[in-house]
């Protein structure tokens, strides 16, 4: 028996955990210091992605700390407790947990970036996962029951699988995106070599070869490395917007329903992004500020004593807004006022 009554074979893979934990809270603050600058800046920038990044990654650390209580402290890796309440129940909140940072991140990243490509099925589907895991009646005593679980959260890690290769394609449509595209999808798929290195199935069939604390040390390492790199690549939230907005400018994408614009175009006198009719005048309505860059959207729609002191404004009453039918002249302006500024 080492410390604290965990097993001494284990006792790696608990030195490692700690420092996976210090790890993902390190990534934590690195992501919120990103925000609080962003938000800072005078130029603005959507952050979806990156509050949705920091979102999924504070609920792995949160699952983390569970299992860790399930694996040394409630069960100490004895097969036999773990579906004895309340061990079956930590574990069952840390895997509910992570499903649902997970599902807030797919959902974001299909919405936001995928221009809902996929009807957040991915996302629908991790949080399926997460719920029938979580409802899933486990008999006390039963190692099947709780095998059944598990598998669940196989099924729900196959489909996060899924996301690196829609990234691969998205890189190929959208050529602005392809760096951070590959950023991101070789951090998670690193991550995931990384965890599924520490499934007991793995380690029982193809890695039963391998030195365990070797294995426990590689494995929560390329989880680590994966991470860093994934919240490097969401870190990077303004070239991904910039990418997107040249994306939207060549496809005639509208930045609200991110659909194709039939017919006229309305473009944001600060940022160049377009808007459908329809939608730039629910938005005019609703808050007359830019989706994108948060400037006053129609100036008209301002009465003569608001005086707003940023430089946004006065670009914004400035210059002119362009309603254009043919989509050809209009994008090649576009674009290149927006090399210009
Ligand atoms: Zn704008
Ligand atoms: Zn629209």
């Amino acid at each position: 028996m080492g410390l604290w009554g965990i097993p001494d074979q284990y006792m790696t893979l608990f030195y490692m955990t700690l420092v996976l934990v210090a790890a993902k809270a390190a990534i934590i603050i690195f992501l919120a210091s990103r925000i609080v600058a962003e938000r800072r800046n005078v130029e603005k920038t959507p952050l979806h992605l990156l509050y949705a990044g920091t979102i999924c990654m504070l609920t792995f650390l949160v699952s983390r700390l569970l299992y860790m209580d399930f694996d040394f402290f409630l069960t100490r890796f004895n097969t036999a407790l773990y579906s004895i309440s309340p061990a079956i129940y930590v574990w069952k909140s840390g895997s509910f947990i992570s499903s649902v940072g997970a599902t807030c991140l797919i959902w974001v990243l299909d919405r936001k970036v995928l221009l809902n490509k996929f009807k957040g099925a991915f996302a629908i589907i991790i949080l399926i996962a997460g719920v029938l895991q979580f409802l899933y009646p486990v008999r006390e005593g039963s190692l099947e029951d709780f095998s059944m679980v598990s598998s669940i959260g196989i099924l729900g890690g196959l489909v996060s699988l899924a996301v690196p290769i829609v990234f691969f394609l998205l890189g190929r449509t959208v050529p602005g995106l392809r760096r951070f595209a590959w950023i991101f999808s070789f951090g998670l798929i690193i991550y995931l070599i990384g965890s599924g290195g520490l499934s007991q199935n793995l380690q029982d069939t193809i890695l039963s070869g391998m030195n365990r604390d070797v294995l426990y040390i590689l494995a929560i390492a390329l989880k680590i490395i994966g991470l860093t790199i994934t919240a490097y690549g969401l870190s990077k939230i303004r070239n991904i917007n910039k990418a997107l907005i040249e994306y939207y400018q060549a496809k005639r994408i509208c930045i609200v329903h991110r659909g194709k614009i039939d017919g006229a175009v309305f473009m944001c006198a600060t940022c160049h992004v377009f808007y459908c009719v329809p939608c730039k005048d629910a938005i005019v309505e609703l808050e007359n500020a830019c989706w994108n860059c948060k400037a006053v959207l129609d100036p008209k729609k301002q009465g003569p004593a608001q005086h707003a002191p940023s430089n946004t404004k006065k670009e914004a009453t400035s210059g002119e807004v362009v309603i254009v039918d043919e989509p050809g002249r209009e994008q090649d302006e576009g674009k290149k006022q927006h090399k210009a500024s």
